[in-house]
């Protein structure tokens, strides 16, 4: 039976940080704060895979008042979402996501992050959906104080 998840994250964006998008280091002014990597499509992926098997959601499991976090490659989370889904004899079908930055250009970028999400994940990069847009300058986004990330996640579970 295919289950599906939902995820949703956002961080600000500050001078002084290196910006990390799907484990993928991008070129830019500024980067994302947070405690981790502050990867925002990264948490957004793990949280609709932990959607999907009914746990808890990444702040949770991976808490910021935490000091093992702090400046975690997001990578980690993403790989004890996915160990879960085994966990309780689950496949991952599918994940899709959908990144809104007003800059810098997310497009360049899309295929080192399939690359490295399929691999975090143990799914064909074909499996990876990763799509950017820009906010068309409104709100916080298109002021570039935060991108956001949003993410699906297609589980098959055993009844
Ligand atoms: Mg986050």
């Amino acid at each position: 039976m295919v289950h599906v998840g939902i995820g949703y994250d956002v961080h600000p964006l500050v001078e002084g940080r290196r910006l990390v998008l799907g484990g993928v280091e991008i070129p830019h002014t500024k980067g994302l704060d947070g405690h981790s990597d502050a990867d925002a499509l990264i948490h957004a992926i793990t949280d609709a895979l932990l959607g999907a098997v009914g746990e808890v959601d990444i702040g949770h499991l991976f808490p910021n008042t935490d000091p093992t976090w702090k400046n975690a490659p997001s990578r980690i989370f993403l790989e004890e979402a996915a160990r879960r889904v085994r966990a309780r004899g689950g496949r991952i079908v599918n994940i899709d996501a959908s990144l809104a930055a007003e800059r810098p250009k997310i497009y360049p970028h899309l295929s080192a992050m399939k690359d490295h999400l399929s691999a975090a994940l143990g799914i064909p990069r074909e499996k990876v959906g990763i799509k950017a847009t820009t906010n068309e300058r409104l709100g916080f986004i298109g002021r570039e104080e935060g991108i956001a990330a949003m993410a699906v996640a297609a589980v098959d579970l055993p009844e």
